[in-house]
């Protein structure tokens, strides 16, 4: 027992020996461990850019889309980055003016930024005075890219609509029903003059209204045009 304590004891301390002196090692003993890479004594690495408090303090800002242009004229015109009114919002419904229908097909709606805003302000403000109204019917406007909007398009087409400032607006009718009318008789009067002077008021340059239905406005700015006792066609000025 007492030998086989010191050989244990000797095997112990001979790799102990071996590192003290290495030049004197045997051969076929087992090479000295190697010393650690230098990628554990490196200084950590910095941290990037974006992790600093000046980074993360800035918001995320959403780029807004480009404000669109009404180039040419209405009638000889086109629409640059036209806003597409929705199917329905407060206070009205599109009407398809070619298969006679609430919905109007996404290709005819598109205005300028301000054509559309001042659609739904109006028609909104129309809805909050008269909470128990229909919603508004509004027809064509223009082609996403505006430009010919003529009866290859359906019906009658348009002369102008060309540009994005043009909208129709269907009168609301006294039976109440979500049609356009059909004849001056089922014209809501009041109805329609209280929304040909709100868009007076907006600062149209042009309202058109039906011969039949004896509307009111600033002389030059409501006229009265053929074609047009079922809705009135509103126009913006190109700027301002
Ligand atoms: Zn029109």
């Amino acid at each position: 027992m007492r030998l086989g304590l010191i050989l244990l004891l000797l095997a112990l301390a001979l790799p102990a020996v071996l590192l003290a002196a290495p030049g004197e090692r045997d051969p076929a003993a087992p090479a000295p461990p190697q010393p650690l890479p230098p990628v554990a004594t490196s200084p950590p690495l910095p941290l990037p850019p974006v992790a600093t408090a000046t980074a993360t303090a800035t918001p995320t800002v959403t780029p807004e889309p480009p404000r669109s242009r009404a180039a040419g004229r209405p009638w000889r015109g086109r629409l640059v980055h036209g806003r597409q009114l929705p199917l329905s919002g407060d206070g009205y419904v599109t009407w398809d003016p070619i298969f006679k229908r609430a919905g109007n097909r996404p290709w005819r709606r598109w205005g300028t930024d301000r054509l559309v805003a001042t659609l739904e302000r109006v028609l909104g403000a129309y809805a909050a005075r008269h909470p128990d109204a229909q919603p508004v019917l509004v027809g064509d406007l223009s082609r996403p890219r505006g430009r010919d909007f003529g009866p290859q398009f359906g019906g009658i087409g348009h002369a102008s609509h060309q540009n994005g400032l043009d909208a129709d607006v269907y009168y609301p009718r006294l039976d109440h029903r979500l049609r356009a009318p059909r004849r001056p008789s089922q014209v809501d009067r009041a109805a329609a003059q209280e929304l040909v002077s709100a868009f007076v008021a907006e600062g149209a340059v042009y309202v058109f209204t039906g011969p039949s239905l004896g509307l009111r406005g600033p002389a030059g700015v409501v006229q009265e045009l053929v074609n047009h006792d079922d809705h009135l066609h509103v126009r913006l000025r190109a700027r301002g």
